[in-house]
């Protein structure tokens, strides 16, 4: 029996075959992850009863979901014992629908990073060349679905973390709209920005754990009270007709041209399968990674105080006063992005910066938005690549964070403007996978999905697998 099996050939009636289809990932994730380092921690799978609409689906969730009973360290030193006592709702919901779940992934610490090089677990590794990075943060969960050591994978994305590592280890990977997914219980990073998704092989596959994830929740207040539409049914609605705009600000100086090629080449796609392409401009998008790089520290700021050695986190030894204790606990505790990230954002919201920074980029925030809003007056769908290039070496920009923050210049505007997004493989360069991007209205998941399962009902991209983690049983 194959082992990498469809969402819906691996839904189980027979409890039985739901305890095989585990093991059989668990015994991959055992051959296989200690090359990649995907998974934080391995769960032996508890499987419910066959019933539910995700009933046998192996999961693994990003290491930022908090599970009652099972260790969720975000990445950090600060979490490394921490053993929440209550579940997320997008694990208890999960975990109701019926999936099964085998691991916590490997991440950037508090999701913050391109590369998985900020985690204190060590960097994951690209199943597709070891020597290169994941993408960040959700890395481990792109890089355990692209290895075959699950099928799907929870991950967050605040500036780009589903997208990116999706289309670097080539996979599909879904931001839906902010206020779609609960946040009750993910760790915050940026709140206004976080929002949880999806990265499995398929548009298909996607859907149908959205579908099992999404909706309100009294727990958390930016949760939005609207119907989750069913977006397995949105699947088979095809391209014709809609309108795609091609973002040409995302063909600039930075992107390679190899990878333009085959972002072309999956535009070509779109269009013979009877999209409309037209050209967009964004005019103030080129502000999206610095207005980031404000407010995104600066909620990160707020949000991390609370990890001080008393009531969160690590706690130093023998402190020598209080204000020792918080120094040393946090010092400890914190890696050097996380620690860089807290002090640009006390900076710019101390008093005397705080207008001159914080709330200057509130307002190119809005500008920005207003951008993608113009934009969707006349088209149905944005366009483009996801990231400039492909997979970069380990180490190859950790000297340097203003190169890292520019390997999300095409994420990063979609989170700030709160809009749903995904990126499907769409081809290799130099061996190497590359992701195309399609950016919704809000709340309108189902066009996206809609397009990728088009895209993805023409193209083979999403079946390649990386060399070395070929599909064999067992
Ligand atoms: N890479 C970006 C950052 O470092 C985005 C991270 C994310 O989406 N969580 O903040």
């Amino acid at each position: 029996m194959k082992s990498r099996l469809r969402v819906p050939e691996l839904v189980a009636a027979d409890p039985r075959h739901a305890r095989s289809a585990a093991d059989r990932y668990r015994e991959r994730i055992r051959v296989h992850n200690p090359r990649l380092n995907a998974f934080i921690t391995q769960v032996d799978p508890e499987v419910p009863p066959a019933a539910g609409p995700l009933a046998g689906v192996p999961i693994a969730h990003k290491d930022i979901f908090v599970t009652r009973g099972i260790r969720t360290t975000c990445g950090s030193r600060m979490l490394a014992d921490f053993i929440p006592p209550y579940d997320a709702t997008v694990v208890e919901r999960l975990a109701r629908a019926g999936c099964i779940l085998v691991g916590k992934t490997n991440m950037d610490e508090f999701a913050m990073g391109s590369s998985n090089e900020t985690s204190a677990f060590g960097p994951v590794r690209n199943p597709w060349d070891p020597e290169r990075v994941p993408g960040g943060s959700s890395g481990g969960s792109a890089a355990a679905v692209a290895a075959g050591l699950v099928p799907v994978a929870t991950g967050t994305d605040t500036g780009g973390s589903i997208r990116q590592p999706a289309a670097l280890c080539g996979v599909t990977g879904f931001k839906p709209s902010y206020g779609r997914v609960s946040r009750f219980g993910m760790i915050a990073f940026a709140s206004s920005m976080d929002q949880a998704g999806v990265l499995a092989r398929s548009a298909e596959d996607v859907a149908w754990v959205l579908r099992g994830m999404a909706g309100h929740d009294p727990r958390d207040s930016t949760s939005v009270d609207r119907p989750v539409p069913d977006y397995v049914a949105a699947l088979t609605r095809g391209i014709r007709g809609l309108r795609i705009g091609i973002v040409r600000n995302f063909f600039d100086d930075g992107l390679w041209p190899t990878v333009a090629d085959r972002i072309q080449a999956a535009l070509a796609v779109l269009e013979a399968a009877g999209a409309r392409l037209t050209d967009v401009t964004l005019p103030n998008l080129s502000l999206s990674v610095p207005v980031y790089y404000v407010l995104a520290p600066a909620e990160c700021s707020s949000n991390l105080a609370r990890y001080d050695g008393v009531r969160f986190g690590h706690r130093a030894d023998r402190p020598e006063d209080l204000f020792d204790l918080y120094c040393r606990s946090r010092s400890e505790g914190f890696g050097e992005e996380v620690q860089r990230r807290i002090l640009i954002g006390t900076y710019v919201l101390s008093h005397g910066y705080y207008d001159a920074y914080y709330l200057k980029a509130q307002r190119v925030r809005r500008l920005i938005r207003n951008d993608f809003l113009r934009a969707f007056e006349s088209v149905d769908l944005l366009a483009g690549p996801t990231t400039p290039t492909p997979a970069f070496r380990l180490g190859e920009k950790t000297a340097d964070p203003l190169t890292m923050y520019l390997n999300d210049i095409y994420t990063i505007g979609v989170n700030l403007a709160g809009l749903p997004a995904l990126s499907v493989p769409a081809g290799l360069v130099d061996g190497l996978p590359v992701g195309l991007q399609l950016i919704g209205r809000d709340f309108d998941e189902e066009t996206l999905f809609a397009a990728a399962a088009d895209f993805q009902r023409r193209t083979e991209w999403h079946r390649a697998e990386p060399p070395g983690f070929e599909d064999v049983s067992g």
